[in-house]
C-alpha cells in the first residue's frame, strides 16, 4: 500500500513539476473544458478513523490551505451563477458542500471562514437539535447533530444553510405527496430558523437511482432554485444540468494528488482504471 502511493506520488509530482500538469490546465481552458467542482462533505472529525464520510481535522485544515492558495473557491450561488451563465469560469473554480448536518460541521465552518473559504451546509431540517443517530452511524461513537442556534452560528460566518428534506427521505421511495412535504416543509423550517431565503436542495443518499427525473418540477415548485446530487464528477458549464454534480471528497493522502484530482489531470488514469476493470476510482 505504502508503495502504491508513493508510486502515485512520483507520478504526480514529475507530471506537475515538468510542466505537464499546467500545460494540460493551459489545454483544457483553451478548448473550453476547464473542470469546476462542488465538493461533497459530511464529516470532519478524529472522533473516528477517516472513512467514506470522513476526514481529519488535519487533513481538513490542509485541503482549506491548498484551496485558498491555489483554488478559485466561490460561493454556492456564485457558481450556479457562473454554470448557468455564458462567461468563461476561472480556472480551479471550486465550491465546497457540507450534508447530514453532524455538530462537527461547526468547527469545519470556522476553519472555513479563517481562510475565507465560503461552504453551503445542508440540513435534514428534522434532526437539527436532535440526538437522531442515522442508519448507517449505527455502531459508531455518537455523533451529536447541530443545533439551530450552531446552524445560525454558520449563517453568520458567512455561509449558506440548504435543505437536505425534512427526514433524510429517499424521495425515490416517496409518493409524489410526500416529495412534496419534504421540499416544503423542509425549506419552510429552515427560513424560519435562519431568517434568510433557502435557494438550493442537496437529494438525500443522492444516487442516481434515489432521483425521479420526471418529479424534477417539484423542487422548482417548491421555490428552489437549484438542486445538487451526490453523485458525479466534474461540472462542465457548457451542458444545462436539470441536477448539478457533486463530487464526494475522498480523503487523499497527498495534497499534491488532490490538486491534480481537482484541476482533471488524473481523468485519463481513471478512464484507463475504468476500461481496465480496475473500479476504486475516487
Ligand atoms: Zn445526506
Amino acid at each position: 500500500m505504502a508503495a502504491k502511493a508513493f508510486v502515485k506520488n512520483c507520478y504526480c509530482a514529475v507530471w506537475k513539476y515538468s510542466g505537464a500538469m499546467a500545460l494540460q490546465e493551459r489545454l483544457a481552458r483553451w478548448v473550453g473544458r476547464s473542470p469546476l467542482s462542488i465538493l461533497l462533505f459530511h464529516r470532519v472529525t478524529d472522533a473516528i478513523p477517516p472513512d467514506g464520510l470522513t476526514v481529519t481535522t488535519r487533513w481538513f485544515r490542509s485541503f482549506c490551505r491548498l484551496l485558498r492558495a491555489k483554488f478559485h473557491v466561490v460561493s454556492l450561488g456564485e457558481f450556479v451563477r457562473i454554470v448557468r451563465g455564458t462567461e468563461k469560469p476561472l480556472p480551479r473554480t471550486v465550491a465546497i458542500t457540507f450534508d447530514d448536518c453532524y455538530r462537527d460541521n461547526l468547527d469545519a465552518a470556522h476553519v472555513l471562514a479563517e481562510y475565507r473559504l465560503p461552504a453551503c451546509f445542508f440540513v435534514p431540517s428534522q434532526y437539527v437539535g436532535t440526538d437522531h443517530v442515522f442508519e448507517w452511524d449505527q455502531g459508531l461513537p455518537r455523533m451529536p447533530n447541530l443545533t439551530w442556534d450552531e446552524v445560525r452560528a454558520i449563517v453568520r460566518l458567512g455561509h449558506e444553510i440548504g435543505s437536505h428534506t425534512v427526514s433524510h427521505a429517499d424521495l425515490a421511495t416517496l409518493s409524489v405527496e410526500q416529495t412534496r412535504y419534504e421540499l416544503v416543509e423542509s425549506k419552510k423550517t429552515i427560513e424560519e430558523q435562519i431568517q434568510r431565503p433557502v435557494r438550493w436542495f442537496a437529494y438525500p443518499y443522492g444516487g442516481r437511482e434515489n432521483i425521479h427525473l420526471e418529479r424534477l418540477p417539484l423542487v422548482f415548485e417548491a421555490g428552489y432554485e437549484a438542486c445538487f446530487s451526490g453523485y458525479g464528477g466534474f461540472v462542465d458549464p457548457r451542458l444545462r444540468y436539470p441536477i448539478i454534480p457533486r463530487q464526494p471528497m475522498p480523503q487523499f493522502r497527498s495534497l499534491l494528488n488532490l490538486e491534480m484530482h481537482l484541476t482533471g489531470c488524473l481523468d485519463w488514469v481513471y478512464s484507463l482504471k475504468r476500461r481496465v476493470g480496475i473500479i476504486a476510482v475516487p
